[in-house]
């Protein structure tokens, strides 16, 4: 249930993974992301580039 990297809770694959157990492990633990691909762990804030100006 634990990732070998990261030692958190890898996201539960049926919803028989769905326990309580799990559950308290996330919360405790936090959840692994090591599974995601690369910029969908946590994306940046849509930060809104101001208009250029005119010069
Ligand atoms: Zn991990």
């Amino acid at each position: 249930m634990l990732c070998l990297t990261c030692r958190r809770v890898r996201p539960a694959l049926s919803r028989s993974d769905y326990t309580a157990e799990r559950a308290l492990l996330i919360v405790t633990r936090g959840l692994c992301a090591c599974g995601l691909p690369p910029g969908r762990t946590r994306p940046p804030p849509a930060v809104r580039e101001p208009v250029a100006a005119p010069k």
